[in-house]
């Protein structure tokens, strides 16, 4: 049986598609999805009396309902190997409207051809169709007391462009998606008879969400001055095909000619950390101050908001590790939170407690993480929203060395995750940590809800485990950049004499 979701990694890549039926991967959602959408949908168009699908359904089931149910949810059809199922489908007079329900706030266009495949089965089938519509998460939604199906689920005759914004309809998009879908399955069919399919290495493979596959496709990951680690540069591939492998011997008309692509090519070309002493000084000087206070946060990524005063999407901090330097060099002082539920005005208070009352505020890059938790953090809770403030003007982004091109090793290949920067800049490694990721911190603490006394007592272990490694990394990166620093500033002094 092949569903539209096959259909779509086969559109993306075949060997994708092909792997994925030989050796399927279990999906890793980033997102808490802890709603019932079935209910909502219910509750959002009154419904009451309704057909309901379930996995598994024999196909006949929905055809049959379709003779005395006027709504249908979740249901299944086939045609020929492909399975499809419609989210909500109601009977107008001779017709079938259709709703096709999203987990997102901006069901993208691109869509249209996913809904374009669930049309041409029904059409095959014999079924007709009215109206098309897209049911999503209203982005500006704010939950009250109770979570509020109506206000929360949106209708819309629309899909959005990679700007958010709703100009083309479902109907026009559906236009430009025509396809004999009979010998695209077909295709597929024949694909899955193949023994191996060759892979090639393509933006592809990295395109939105990493392909799950990549490690199967080239387990030998490309050395340190790869072309392929070559930052935003859109010519990689097209330089790779003509046997440019290396950074060393980029081609400089094609590419874009960005600071990191400059200190990428300084590293590689001259085999040693590209440094810019004065720009990290100046960094250093213009804004970093003991004590230094080193801050993480881990947190969750709520789909449906959980509690009140949150919108959909908004994330709910549960953790934070925080390392207290009071003077260069001083024993570290080290505080920590963890908790469940709603931690929110929890988390507040004690970061606020736990952080020194001065001096500079270590984050990793915090502009699209702590910072931006915090400014959420103040939207919900007003009332600490000076305290919070004065929170934010404190942090000093880590990363900005990096993410400037200040400096860069070739080891980093392309990335500067603290991740990537530890077993660079210091002996320790994340890989000896039970949780080495963030994800994998998240998905631990989702598990606390439903662990019993002994698994809490050892996941909440490793999750402090893991976020005390965040911010002792931080301390570590930090220390290694004044120590290379001053090395540089004594070399640069000794030339001068
Ligand atoms: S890594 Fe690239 S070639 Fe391999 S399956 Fe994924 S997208 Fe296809």
């Amino acid at each position: 049986m092949l569903h539209i979701s096959d259909i779509k990694k086969y559109d993306r890549c075949e060997k994708l598609f092909w792997l994925s039926q030989k050796d399927p991967q279990p999906r890793q959602p980033y997102v808490y999805y802890h709603e019932d959408l079935v209910k909502l949908l219910k509750e959002k168009f009154h419904i009451t009396d309704a057909f309901e699908g379930h996995v598994g359904d024999d196909p006949c089931l929905a055809i049959q309902a379709m003779e005395c149910e006027d709504v249908l949810i979740n249901a299944r059809f086939a045609y020929g190997e492909l399975r499809i199922k419609i989210p909500l489908m109601m009977r107008k007079s001779s017709v079938w409207d259709l709703y096709f329900t999203y987990g997102s706030c901006y069901p993208k266009e691109s869509e249209s051809q996913v809904i374009f495949d669930h049309l041409e089965v029904l059409r095959l089938l014999g079924i007709s169709v009215g109206d098309i519509r897209v049911v999503h998460l209203q982005a500006d939604y704010i939950r009250k007391d109770r979570l509020d199906a109506d206000a929360l689920l949106t209708e819309s005759e629309y899909l959005y462009n990679h700007k958010n914004k709703a100009h083309k309809k479902i109907t026009e998009l559906l236009a430009e998606c025509h396809r004999d879908l009979p010998q695209v399955i077909g295709n597929m069919q024949e694909l899955l008879r193949e023994t191996n399919i060759s892979a090639q290495r393509s933006s592809v493979c990295t395109r939105g969400m990493k392909c799950p596959y990549i490690d199967t496709c080239f387990p030998q990951p490309p050395k340190d001055t790869s072309i392929m680690h070559l930052i935003s540069c859109s010519a990689r591939y097209e330089m790779q095909n003509k046997g440019i492998l290396d950074i060393k011997d980029v081609d400089l008309e094609k590419i874009e000619g960005t600071r990191q692509q400059f200190s990428q090519i300084m590293a590689a070309r001259s085999d040693t950390m590209h440094f810019d002493a004065l720009a990290v000084r100046t960094w250093i000087d213009s804004g970093i101050h003991y004590p230094l206070s080193y801050l993480d946060f881990e947190w969750e990524t709520y789909a449906y908001p959980p509690y009140e005063g949150m919108k959909p999407f908004d994330v709910l901090c549960f953790q934070y590790s925080l390392h207290i330097e009071k003077q260069p060099g001083d024993k570290l002082i080290h505080k920590e939170f963890l908790e469940q539920g709603d931690c929110r005005e929890k988390f507040i208070c004690q970061l606020l407690k736990d952080l020194p009352k001065e001096g500079s505020i270590m984050v990793f890059n915090m502009e699209g993480a702590e910072k931006l938790r915090l400014h959420q953090l103040k939207e919900q809770f007003p009332q600490y929203g000076a305290q919070l403030d004065a929170v934010c003007d404190r942090m000093v982004d880590l990363a900005l060395p990096f993410s400037t091109a200040s400096i860069y090793d070739s080891r980093m290949r392309g990335l500067f995750s603290l991740k990537t920067l530890v077993p660079i800049f210091s002996s320790y490694s994340y890989e000896d940590l039970d949780i080495s990721y963030g994800m994998d911190a998240v998905r631990n603490w989702r598990r606390l809800e439903s662990a019993d006394a002994d698994e809490v007592k050892s996941i909440r272990r490793h999750l402090l485990e893991y976020c005390a490694m965040d911010t002792y990394a931080e301390v570590l990166v930090y220390h290694a950049i004044t120590e290379i620093l001053e090395e540089k500033e004594r070399a640069m002094q000794l030339q001068d004499v």
